[in-house]
Formats: structure tokens, C-alpha cells, sequence
């Protein structure tokens, strides 16, 4: 045996068998049921609503929640959120988080339970097939300390299974229509829910935008936002893994934010964290500040020097205007108060930066425009 067999890590069959299993059985039997019976209410309203909890649960629960403490939740919410997260059928809550944390400190390195850098197949299901090394029970401790956390690794199986077969077997037994309870509320849903949180470690690892950091290999993809309850933002996500949204913008599909925040405003959520809008906007200028650069470096040579000098000018102004903001913001006051401005009011300085800010941002949009209409050297 040569050392690459020896330390290849062993099948797990439980997992393999039932992945592949669910996956063919449903990609079979939903188009038989539905050619031969038609899509009736039972089935469509059970699969819409435990794909919905279940969904969410995972999001705002399993991921947001427990994974990476971005709010606290009062007992209810978190009994609720254990009890469907279970029911998506990827583990219990705190082998689940285990692994995502180690997935945040250890992005696309071995270390990395998903690692996208082992391709596609391994980071979507490859990854679970294997028995791989489980993390070290201390990465959630913290998660121990609550007695719902425990209940739920405890009867697992249990509450998993009861939610994914049998409260669509009780539905299907009260409305007449057991099969395609069991083969479109169960199946199916088990299989879409599986491949929205499996899609997440894949594709945006690698399909997206990436405006946040090109530090890790996290994107964002507003089309997996959509199928995955908000979760699409991925490159965001990687960037400030503590704050309680995705989509960080208002008009970004985050229905775990909306969920989270409506929770907050009645009380059942607090301690919801974000991202400073000014830190947020460094590390988005950063970004556009490399690739201005790269970009620099492909244009013709007679344009390059000025433009440079330029380009640095104005990072540099946005930079000190968005240093003086987060100053501000963090400390209440700003330090050094810049000459003329000692007597002002911290309202007054705030505004005033933030005007700064306005100016310094316009100037920065309008050298990236001009950087980007200048002529590319011939390549040889
Ligand atoms: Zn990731
Ligand atoms: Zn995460």
C-alpha cells in the first residue's frame, strides 16, 4: 500500500448512500408522481412551507445564529430554529457549526472541510462522502452552553427525521395524498434544501462578483441568494462573517436579514451586529484600488506615470476622509480634530466628514472612469 492509499481518508456509506439515494429517487419519482397524479395542494403546501422553515432555520439559525453569533435570539426562536434546522438533514447544529468555523479560519486551505481548491465536487457533497477529520470539540464550546444546542445533538436523528418524513406523512394521512406527501413534501424537499446549502460552499466559491476582498475565494452571486434564503453573498459574507446580513445593501434579497431584523423589532432578537458602513466602503475601495492598479500596469506606457500619481492622489484622500469617519463613529470623537474645527459640535464634525467623504468618493468614481477609457498596450 503506497502512502497516498494509506492516508486517503475512508468512505462513509451512511452519507454516500443516503445523498445519492435521495438524489436519484427524487430526480425518478417526482416526474412519475406528477405525469401520473398532477401536483396536488397537500404536497405543494407541504414542500413550500418545510422548505421555508427549514431554509431559514439554516440561514438565520444553524449559519447567522449559532455558527457565528452576529444577534441573540430569545429560547423560543432558537427552539424553533434547531428543530427545523435538524430537519435539513445536514447534522446536528453543533457538528454543523463546527465545521463552518473551521471552513471561515481555514478558507481554501487543507484545513478547509470544503475546500473549493480540491474543485467543485469535493466543496458541493464530495467532501461529506469521506470520513474526514471531525474538529476539535473546543471550536464550539461556547455553543454548549446552551441546553437547546445539546437537546438537539442529542435526539438529532430524532427531530430531523420527524420533520423531514413524518410531518409530511401526518399531512399526507389527514388529506388523502400520503404519496406525494412523502415524495414531493419529503423527497424532493430534502434533496433542494441539501443542494441550497451545498451550492453555497461550490459555486460561490466560484461563480460571482467578488467586491469585498480577493483574499479568499468567496463571491457573490445574487442568483444563489435567491435559491439560498440570502446566503449568495458570499463574498461579503467571508469578509464580515460577524455581521447578521448578507446582502448588505437594502435592495439586496436577504430574507434571513429581514427575518432576523422583524425578530429584533418584536423582541424575540437583540445585540443584531453590523459591519460599519465606512469600514465596509475601505474595504470595497481597496478592492477597486488592486485592480485600478493591475489594470495600469496594461494601458500604454506614456499614459501610465500621470495617471498613477493620480490614482494614488485620490485613494489617498479617500482613505484619510473614511479613516477620520470610522475615528469618529468608534470613539465619539474625532483625533485629531482638524485646525478651525475644535469648537464644533460632533454632529457638525460628523457631517462635515461625511460631506469630505461625498467629494472624496465623486473624485475617486471619476478617476476609475477615466483609467478605464485609456488606451491598452498592444501585447505581443
Ligand atoms: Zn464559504
Ligand atoms: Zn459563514
Amino acid at each position: 500500500m503506497t502512502d497516498a492509499t494509506s492516508t486517503r481518508p475512508g468512505i462513509n456509506w451512511l452519507n454516500l448512500v443516503f445523498l445519492l439515494g435521495t438524489f436519484l429517487a427524487a430526480l425518478v419519482s417526482t416526474p412519475w408522481y406528477l405525469i401520473k397524479y398532477g401536483l396536488g395542494w397537500p404536497e405543494a403546501v407541504t414542500f413550500l412551507v418545510i422548505w421555508l422553515f427549514v431554509g431559514l432555520s439554516v440561514t438565520a439559525g444553524y449559519h447567522r445564529l449559532f455558527s457565528h453569533k452576529t444577534y441573540q435570539a430569545a429560547w423560543p426562536v432558537r427552539l424553533f430554529l434547531l428543530i427545523f434546522g435538524a430537519g435539513a438533514l445536514e447534522n446536528s447544529v453543533l457538528n454543523w457549526a463546527a465545521d463552518h468555523r473551521v471552513h471561515h479560519s481555514h478558507v481554501d486551505e487543507e484545513r478547509d472541510p470544503y475546500n473549493i481548491q480540491k474543485g467543485f465536487w469535493w466543496a458541493h457533497m464530495g467532501w461529506i462522502f469521506f470520513e474526514n477529520e471531525t474538529p476539535n470539540p473546543s471550536v464550539v464550546r461556547d455553543l454548549t452552553e446552551d441546553p437547546l444546542v445539546v437537546w438537539q445533538d442529542k435526539y438529532y436523528a430524532l427531530i430531523g427525521i420527524g420533520v423531514a418524513f413524518g410531518i409530511p406523512l401526518i399531512v399526507g394521512l389527514l388529506t388523502g395524498h400520503v404519496l406525494g406527501c412523502l415524495i414531493i413534501g419529503s423527497l424532493l424537499r430534502v434533496v433542494v434544501s441539501h443542494h441550497g446549502t451545498f451550492f453555497i460552499n461550490s459555486l460561490c466559491h466560484m461563480v460571482g462578483r467578488q467586491p469585498y476582498s480577493t483574499e479568499h475565494s468567496a463571491r457573490d452571486s445574487p442568483i444563489m441568494a435567491v435559491l439560498a434564503f440570502g446566503e449568495g453573498y458570499h463574498n461579503y459574507h467571508h469578509s464580515f462573517p460577524f455581521d447578521y446580513r448578507n446582502g448588505v445593501k437594502v435592495w439586496q434579497f436577504d430574507p434571513a436579514k429581514w427575518l432576523i431584523w422583524t425578530l429584533s423589532r418584536v423582541g424575540l432578537a437583540r445585540d443584531l451586529r453590523r459591519a460599519p458602513d465606512a469600514a465596509v466602503l475601505k474595504a470595497k475601495i481597496e478592492v477597486q484600488f488592486e485592480r485600478a492598479k493591475e489594470r495600469l500596469q496594461e494601458v500604454v506606457h506614456d499614459f501610465r506615470e500621470h495617471h498613477e500619481a493620480q490614482l494614488h492622489e485620490a485613494y489617498t484622500r479617500l482613505q484619510t476622509t473614511l479613516h477620520e469617519l470610522l475615528s469618529l463613529q468608534r470613539r465619539g470623537k474625532a483625533r485629531p480634530v482638524p485646525a478651525g474645527q475644535e469648537h464644533l459640535p460632533l454632529e457638525t464634525r460628523i457631517g462635515l466628514t461625511y460631506h469630505a467623504l461625498e467629494e472624496a468618493l465623486r473624485e475617486w468614481k471619476q478617476t476609475l472612469r477615466q483609467m478605464n477609457r485609456l488606451p491598452m498596450a498592444a501585447t505581443a
